[in-house]
């Protein structure tokens, strides 16, 4: 199979050094381009990339310009890591000139014809596209990524709800400073400190979790009205990682027994389990009192599973447990990845 060129917007953040990590020899998509912001423009990736994960820059990118971002980028498909102001103005130019937009930004997540996926949660949400090209005009089109915090929460939530479903969910979350992007917080200010508020981030929880969880429609994706949610977030002094506690109130009565199974046995659609990032199991439980660890949880599975641990009844609502995933793979770069490969199977990129 001939290889889709590919690019990646932004590509110097955290986000982006960590698509072209994970894209470092894909069996699909070749990077060709690489975008960063005016000052780094014309240098090479390599030398202008300030690497800050584990590694190296991948040698087949690092003699690759860091280019301007315009309208004309010569590929198929674009990775968005771009700051959510520049992807507002952005991502749709591309979307006109006809690429597609895997996005891991929040500019658009919230228009109903425009899929927020979660491969393993709403894969057939993808099926509005065309509604979006329609209503725009565009050839090509945007698919989004869900905030990293959400991701942490709706993988678990997804087989409970499909089994039970849910009618409250209370999260709180314990975030990773990466998930700030670079440079983020002084160290002065995280160092020894939990910081409970993060701009924007329980809106985005307690809307996208409805969103992602909404039966599919085929005209829009809007959130299911059936569901609340109420999330608190919290920065913790960890470098990668996000932790999120969560209680839940189902409709029916929860087996407490069976949940355990039905997490580890959850798999998502058949398409999405032959999609070369997929994880082989979507969801890992840990039996052990103490799990799951960011530090020790988070790169499971190449990064792409949740981890989940500690379930028990809720004396109030029916149940508690902790989810941790690797925000900036699972819940940015590689969860994009998937999409894409999504769109690829689907035949979205022909
Ligand atoms: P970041 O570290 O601040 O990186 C943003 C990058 O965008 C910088 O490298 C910057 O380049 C580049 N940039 C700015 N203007 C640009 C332009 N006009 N064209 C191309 N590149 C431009 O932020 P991040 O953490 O990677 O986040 C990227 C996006 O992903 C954000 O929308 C964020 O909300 C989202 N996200 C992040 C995470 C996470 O865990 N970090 C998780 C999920 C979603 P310079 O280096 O040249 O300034």
């Amino acid at each position: 199979m001939k290889k889709i060129p590919v690019g990646i917007l932004g590509a110097t953040g955290v986000v982006g050094q960590r698509f072209a990590q994970l894209l470092d020899n894909h069996p699909w998509f070749e990077v060709t381009v690489l975008t960063g912001s005016e000052r780094n423009a014309g240098k090479p990736y390599g030398e202008t990339c300030n690497w800050r994960i584990p590694g190296d820059p991948p040698a087949a990118m690092s003699s690759l310009p860091v280019l301007p971002t315009t309208a004309d980028l010569p590929v198929k498909l674009v990775f968005s890591a771009l700051p959510s102001p520049i992807a507002r103005e952005w991502e749709p130019r591309l979307a006109q000139a006809g690429l597609a937009v895997c996005s891991n930004a929040a500019a658009f997540r919230n228009e109903p014809d425009v899929p927020l996926i979660i491969p393993e949660v709403n894969a057939e949400h993808i099926d509005l596209i065309p509604q979006q090209q329609e209503r725009l005009g565009w050839k090509g089109f945007i698919v989004t990524s869900p905030n990293c915090t959400t991701t942490t929460a709706v993988m678990p939530l997804k087989p409970l709800h499909d089994a039970y479903h849910i009618e409250q969910v209370f999260i709180t979350s314990l975030q990773a400073f990466s998930g700030a992007g670079y440079p983020g917080l002084s160290a002065l200010d995280i160092q020894d400190n939990v910081i409970p508020y993060i701009a924007g981030e329980e809106e985005k929880m307690e809307l996208e979790t409805r969103i992602l969880l909404s039966k599919y429609d085929p005209m829009r994706q809007l959130p299911d009205e059936t569901i609340q949610v109420s999330a608190q977030a919290n920065r913790v002094p960890v470098i990668d990682g996000h932790t999120v506690c969560l209680s839940v109130k189902f409709r029916e009565k929860p087996d407490i027994a069976a949940i355990s199974g039905l997490l580890t046995g959850y798999r998502g659609a058949e398409i999405v389990r032959q999609l070369p990032s997929a994880p082989v199991h979507p969801i890992i439980v840990r039996d052990e009192i103490d799990r799951p660890q960011p530090r020790r949880d988070r790169d499971t599975d190449h990064g792409m599973a949740a981890t989940v641990g500690r379930i028990r009844p809720c004396p109030i609502l029916d149940l508690r447990f902790v989810s941790v995933i690797h925000n900036a793979i699972r819940g940015a770069a590689g969860g994009a990845i998937l999409n894409a490969e999504l769109l690829a199977a689907r035949g979205y990129l022909e």
